[in-house]
């Protein structure tokens, strides 16, 4: 007897299900009621659904499940924030964070095993990359995250927020990505707005073009440097999408919502990108988009040589952009106590690419 895997209902997006329930001539508001089953109510079981019928409900259960990753850890930061390690079902672990603040509860979760990318200064790049999540992988986070900030009591939802700012680059996993987003922006689903859902990427140019036309959701990019020379040595990836190519991608990516801009986050190198030449440099180049600065405070990680700028480098690089009429916060770190904060996740994974070995023997140089 062939067994077929079950088809995991989890990764799938309204507009899917509708399809898929047309080919098996299921009416197509069953499908809305399913999806606001698994992601309002929590609700696992198709058993569970009494809205559907029972024949329904018994031939879902023949065909499909419900499943989500299993939490193997769960740390809670003094200042608050905490961060869960997540079993898949490769035996792969990922890691997810959630920052709490007084106006806000903001869920950051991750788009891949590892990451391909080679930021010089991240520690999940020294860790490698195993492979894409799926999207029920994506989206079972989001989904664990509301229930596992389910209190007894607390009619709001915690999660108010969602970045996909974790582990991975989310537009290399563009598909996946955008059936995440699109079941986040879905009424039917979490209905968050577009601005309640951001996505970083280090600046695939290409990909940045089809997730507009795809599931426009908030923009972030990984900028770090003003010139190319500097961001080819911080983010590789410069080498093959330039700077230039990148602010064109990021000016089509605003043109349809007049009043949106696309933030830059610039991670604070001490004596490498902090000096008020480089603020000024950036600031030369922001001049022609809309944009927002998030000057996001180095977080130490064992092996990675660069130290954080100190607070007053910090300010004096935040104030030369202000003065030249940008928007500049200086990002909060949360969770270093727990390496929970940017840039730290390395979750437990098979690394395929072997640069955790390189990276290993790296660190061992750099503390001998
Ligand atoms: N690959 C995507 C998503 C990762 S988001 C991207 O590059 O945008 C994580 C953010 O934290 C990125 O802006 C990343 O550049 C930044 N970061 C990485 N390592 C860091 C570190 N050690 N300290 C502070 N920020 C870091």
């Amino acid at each position: 007897m062939t067994s077929k895997k079950p088809l995991n209902f989890m990764g799938i997006d309204r507009v899917s299900l509708r399809q898929l329930f047309a080919r098996l001539e299921v009416k197509g508001y069953h499908a809305d009621q399913v999806i606001k089953w698994i992601h309002q109510q929590g609700v696992t079981e198709f058993e569970s659904m009494t809205n559907l019928s029972k024949t329904l409900r018994k031939a879902l259960t023949g065909f499909a499940c419900i499943s989500v990753p299993s939490v193997t850890g769960d740390q809670t930061s003094a200042d608050g924030t905490r961060k869960w390690l997540l079993r898949l079902s490769d035996g792969n672990c990922i890691e997810m964070v959630f920052i709490p603040e007084p106006e806000r509860g903001t869920l950051c979760v991750s788009s891949q095993v590892g990451c391909s990318l080679n930021c010089t200064f991240c520690a999940t790049a020294s860790h490698g990359y195993n492979r894409n999540l799926t999207s029920a992988e994506i989206l079972g986070q989001i989904w664990l995250g509301h229930q596992m900030l389910k209190g007894p009591g607390r009619e709001q939802r915690a999660i108010t927020n969602v970045v996909m700012m974790g582990m991975g680059e989310p537009l290399l996993n563009l598909r996946n990505v955008a059936c995440a987003a699109g079941v986040l922006l879905d009424d039917f689903g979490y209905g968050l707005s577009r601005r309640r859902v951001t996505l970083s990427t280090a600046g695939m140019v290409p990909q940045i073009d089809e997730l507009r036309e795809l599931c426009p959701v908030s923009l972030a990019v990984s900028l770090h440097a003003p010139n190319n020379q500097l961001r080819s040595r911080l983010v590789p990836l410069n080498r093959r999408y330039p700077i230039e190519q990148l602010i064109d991608a990021c000016r089509r990516y605003i043109t349809h919502e007049p009043r949106s801009r696309v933030t830059f986050q610039y991670v604070m190198l001490a004596g490498v990108n902090d000096s008020v030449a480089h603020a000024t440099e950036l600031a030369q180049l922001l001049r022609r988009i809309p944009s927002k600065v998030n000057l996001i405070p180095f977080n130490a990680y064992p092996g990675l040589e660069y130290e954080s700028s100190d607070q007053d480098a910090i300010d004096r690089f935040r104030d030369c952009l202000l003065a030249e009429g940008i928007m500049t916060i200086t990002r909060k770190t949360r969770g270093s106590d727990i390496d929970a904060a940017c840039g730290q996740l390395a979750g437990r994974f098979t690394d395929r690419t072997h640069r955790s070995a390189r990276w290993g023997r790296r660190r061992v140089a750099c503390t001998a």
